[in-house]
């Protein structure tokens, strides 16, 4: 089947930012594309997972940002080009090799692709990773809409290896999953013979060497400093003062939207090179009497703009953050009033409109006949049974929603792994024994060196591994214990247990999620043995991922069978609706309690904790 991104030079299509990103890397001739799901930046190698093949491209979802740093670097290496995705929080990840990356730079080009999430709609945190630039020595570069996205990325593989450095291109949330239209290019065809480029003073990071390419690394960013005054991506709009607004990446459509709702004409300035900030750009802009720069979290450009201003003695009133929020994201209207501000003309914000009654709270939950509701609902049973309060370790997926009720079961969520890593921490000093809660994608992402931590340090910790077989909350990216690549061909099945296992982890059961009974004694064993032993404990409690096998079921033809709730044997007790909460399961005003048949997936573990019995399948036994 036809991908979204494939057609001719010429034809224009609706794409998202990401993939019109993944069709630049098309037209520039990519032979390797690598990431790890994280939203907003999933749909880039997502969308060249589908048409991969065709094109002669290497994709992979790797285990982690930092693996795919490196597999990008050695494509590099061999003289081909290659691009990495990742979310702003996954540079944290691979930023080891990344610091380095700076120093050797490149042979093919390389294209990073951080996705920034402005306002941490689904992140830990909103960091701007235009600092990861400035302290790696990698230019940033930031589109402004899908076409510039596209046709930037084709670009910046010329100017990557012009230069001989990787570049970051630098999206936020709105640019990444906002469609517009895109003219697709010319497909340059990967075509290019690999070859390693055989260079150990480059690539071996070794003290004699490293203060010299050091030195290159500040050569480079001084050079593309001077250079980028041309770069096409960067332009001037002049207006009818001397004041202007310096557009920042993504913010010049916010920027072109404010001044034409205010009817205001101040000069332009649209920059997309925002790392190294070009010095013959900067100082056109800086010989404006008054400057709004517009940019997204930090006054990155700001600051620049600042220093520069500072070296050249020039001294025009630079404002930035002080009327614009360095925190969440930016909007037509938040520019509207900071342009407004800055020029002194009216402005009235749109009004919006607050319903009269206050809409009841939905906390997000987990799916019907998801399988981490039965495991936490067990963890639970089984905790009161060994008669331990434990502390809650809650790492990053899907089951992270295990921190709202009815279970609130996770005393922190910090970042990838970090249930083990800081879990451990806290077992150390705990009277308590600590559950570290972890799903099978961050697993072997980065719960497995935290794993190796706990045996060889002796650290008591009961790890649930809460397995359902896929990346589930990006979308369902396939991973080592998935059986199946990126275009669903088929590959080999690493599995948890074995790991756990072959790090000497002595514990090691494996229950499947939904048998209520077998997962709270499995960790009712678990528990007790970490006490005794002194040592961890792992646990996976396998299902497939509920809505993988909803689509399975429809795409086979297999019927799906709801449940329903005789309301004869009810007793009304609430433990399927408060305890266990199945979004399918609702109370009614007259207080029976009932199963959806529409939300209804048919999995029975509601069936299984009913004391009354009284929850059976549609057209089964009611007796
Ligand atoms: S658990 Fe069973 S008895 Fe209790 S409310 Fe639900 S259906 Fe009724
Ligand atoms: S069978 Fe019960 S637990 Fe499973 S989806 Fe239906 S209502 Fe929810």
């Amino acid at each position: 089947m036809m991908s979204v991104i494939e057609g001719s030079p010429g034809e224009v299509k609706l794409l998202l930012g990401n993939e019109a990103i993944a069709r630049g890397a098309l037209e520039a001739g990519i032979s390797v594309a690598t990431a790890y799901p994280g939203t907003p930046s999933t749909e880039i190698v997502e969308t060249l997972a589908e048409v991969g093949e065709r094109y002669g491209v290497y994709v992979e979802w790797s285990t982690n940002e930092k693996v795919a740093l490196e597999i990008a670097i050695g494509a590099s290496m061999m003289g081909l080009r290659a691009l990495t995705a990742m979310k702003h929080v996954g540079v944290n990840v691979a930023s080891d090799p990344l610091m380095s990356l700076g120093y050797t730079g490149v042979v093919g080009g390389l294209v990073i692709v951080t996705a920034d999430d402005p306002n941490a709609h689904s992140s830990q945190n909103e960091q701007d990773n235009r600092i990861y630039g400035l302290h790696s020595y990698i230019p940033v570069f930031e589109p402004s809409s899908p076409q510039e996205a596209k046709d930037m990325v084709r670009d910046l593989y010329d100017l990557s290896e012009k230069y001989s450095t990787a570049v970051f291109l630098r999206t936020t949330t709105r640019l990444s999953h906002s469609r517009g239209e895109v003219t697709l290019g010319e497909l340059r065809g990967a075509g290019r013979e690999p070859r390693f480029h055989r260079d150990p003073e480059r690539w071996a990071l070794l003290p004699p060497y490293n203060l010299v390419k050091h030195r290159e690394a500040v050569n480079r960013i001084k050079r593309l400093e001077e250079d980028l005054s041309s770069f096409k991506y960067n332009w001037v709009e002049p207006g009818d003062s001397m004041v202007a607004v310096v557009a920042v990446g993504a913010t010049y459509a916010y920027v072109k939207e404010a001044v034409s709702k205010l009817g205001v004409k101040p000069t332009i300035f649209k920059l997309s090179s925002t790392y190294p900030v070009p010095r013959g750009f900067a100082v056109k802009a800086l010989s404006y009497e008054r400057l709004l720069v517009v940019e997204e979290l930090e006054p990155f450009v700001e600051k620049e703009l600042k220093v520069i201003a500072f070296e050249e003695g020039m001294k025009p009133e630079i404002h930035g953050k002080d009327l614009l929020p360095r925190v969440g994201e930016l909007s037509t209207a938040l520019v509207a009033q900071a342009i407004a501000k800055f020029l002194g003309v009216p402005y009235e914000p749109p009004r919006t409109y607050t319903p009269g009654v206050e809409l009841p709270r939905r906390p997000p939950v987990l799916c019907a006949g998801c399988g981490h509701r039965s495991t936490y609902y067990a963890v639970k049973l089984a905790a009161a049974r060994a008669r331990v309060k434990p502390v809650y370790a809650n790492d990053i997926g899907c089951y992270t929603l295990g921190f709202y009720p009815p279970f609130e079961m996770a005393d922190f969520t910090w970042s990838m792994g970090s249930a083990l890593g800081i879990g451990m921490g806290i077992s150390k000093f705990s009277k308590e024994p600590v559950i570290a809660f972890i799903g099978d994608s961050t697993f072997y992402h980065a719960g497995i060196p935290g794993l190796i931590n706990a045996v060889y340090n002796r650290i008591p910790l009961v790890v649930v591994v809460m397995d359902n077989g896929i990346t589930a909350m990006t979308g369902h990216q396939p991973h080592p214990g998935s059986g199946f690549g990126p275009a669903g061909e088929p590959r080999p099945v690493v599995k948890i247990e074995d790991i756990a296992k072959a790090v000497g982890v002595e514990f090691v059961e494996v229950v499947d999620a939904y048998d209520v009974p077998a997962v709270r004694d499995a960790v009712e064993r678990a528990i007790r043995y970490v006490v005794e032993k002194s040592r961890p404990a792992v646990v996976v409690s396998r299902r497939p991922c509920a809505l993988m096998e909803l689509r399975r079921k429809r795409l086979s033809g297999e019927r799906v069978v709801p449940y329903y709730v005789d309301q004869e044997r009810c007793v009304r007790c609430g433990i399927c609706v408060d305890k266990f909460s199945c979004p399918a399961i609702v109370r009614e005003e007259d207080g029976r309690v009932v199963i959806l048949p529409e939300v209804c997936v048919g999995c029975g573990v509601c069936a299984t904790i009913c004391p009354a019995k009284a929850i059976h399948p549609v057209g089964g036994s009611s007796g």
